[in-house]
């Protein structure tokens, strides 16, 4: 099962974009918003250049579009509309090389292949309250290590650790976008079920892999709330991980349903009204490098409540059925607005604190 999800993932290597590319645009937008005026503007776009913030923000997911196996080229442009304007030929070489030094250069995680994709999350079981190194589904190199990785860069400090940044602009291109996924509650917090779909405890019981759901990805629903429509295909039989877009009748992911934000959330809706409400969020104190797994802690905590009412069946092969109790869109629409808002106005602190003058 490990090697045909690998597969899969080496044929689609955008399948799963955190929060889509409208969140952390959304995310990138209330930032650049709180922080015009200040020198960190300028700072930004002096790193920048002609890369806006927004763009800058899906940088990361666009990088999954470097294959390593088809020598560090990018072969499919144009796959992923939001994607393109990152698709010039310096453009693409900036990607590769970020990709070259941060491909296997790490201890690779569960269900995974490559380091640069696996700074994107942790999968903290939901029993922990806050998140700690050490813990299951942590890794020195997860979504807190490579934005702790990033903000070190960042402050000109020493960062010897992973992912490798060769510059500020490419430390600032990651963080713009972690700071997006740290707040997608699934990018943290993650259940582990057993064969018959209870909940277990990999910290207490030691992890055993078969428990692992891929942050969501192997839980697929059953039966939604009313909006969106979702139709749920009868699973494969033989269990395979079907790509997410790649037909109509593909399962819908709990992972999935995590990662979109409905269009009232989109980049075009921030305006002054959502602004104002950023600006009310409280700031991080003491250093920033140490801010992430603060945050990793409040989303964890949101991804406790994502799993609040749930039911699984048990085990289908390399998945779960999960049924959404009634009323689920609306709660996990409220959580997504807030984790967005608190994203944008945390990436706003982080670079007006790094580049104070
Ligand atoms: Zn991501």
């Amino acid at each position: 099962m490990r090697r045909l999800l690998a597969t899969v993932l080496t044929a689609l290597p955008l399948m799963a974009h955190a929060w889509g590319a409208d969140g952390h645009q959304t995310v990138a937008t209330i930032a650049a918003g709180l922080i015009k005026g200040t020198p960190a503007e300028a700072r930004v776009a002096a790193l920048l250049g002609d890369i806006p913030l927004p763009l800058a923000a899906i940088w990361a997911d666009c990088v999954k579009g470097i294959s390593p196996s088809q020598h560090y080229t990018y072969p499919s442009p144009g796959k992923y509309a939001e994607c393109m304007p990152l698709e010039t030929p310096a453009r693409i070489a900036e990607m590769a090389d970020y990709v070259k030094r941060n491909d296997k250069q790490c201890q690779i995680g569960m269900d995974e292949d490559s380091c640069h994709r696996q700074t994107h999350y942790a999968d903290v079981a939901l029993q922990r309250s806050r998140y700690r190194p050490g813990l299951v589904g942590t890794r020195s190199d997860d979504v807190v290590g490579a934005l702790r990785q990033a903000i070190l860069v960042l402050q000109g400090k020493p960062a010897p650790g992973q992912p490798n940044f060769t510059s500020q602009r490419e430390a600032l291109l990651v963080l713009a976008h972690l700071v997006g996924d740290i707040h997608q509650p699934l990018h943290v917090g993650s259940i582990y079920l057993d064969t018959q779909g209870k909940r277990v405890d990999p910290d207490k019981k030691g992890l055993d892999e078969a428990t692992f759901t891929v942050g969501g990805n192997s839980l697929y629903i059953v039966a939604a709330t009313p909006a969106p429509p979702v139709t749920a295909a009868p699973p494969a039989a033989d269990g395979a991980d079907s790509p997410v877009g790649a037909g109509h009748f593909g399962p819908i992911k709990m992972h999935t349903i995590w990662d979109g934000v409905p269009d009232k959330f989109n980049p075009d809706h921030v305006n002054a009204a959502w602004l104002a409400e950023a600006r009310k969020i409280r700031s991080n104190t003491g250093d920033p490098a140490d801010w992430p797994a603060r945050w990793a802690t409040q989303s964890l905590q949101q991804a406790a409540l994502a799993f609040q009412g749930l039911t699984f069946s048990a085990k289908q092969g390399s998945h779960w059925t999960v049924s959404l109790p009634p009323g689920y869109n609306a709660k996990a629409d409220a959580i997504k607005r807030q984790q967005l808002t608190q994203a944008g106005a945390r990436l706003a602190f982080v670079l007006k604190t790094v580049f104070p003058d």
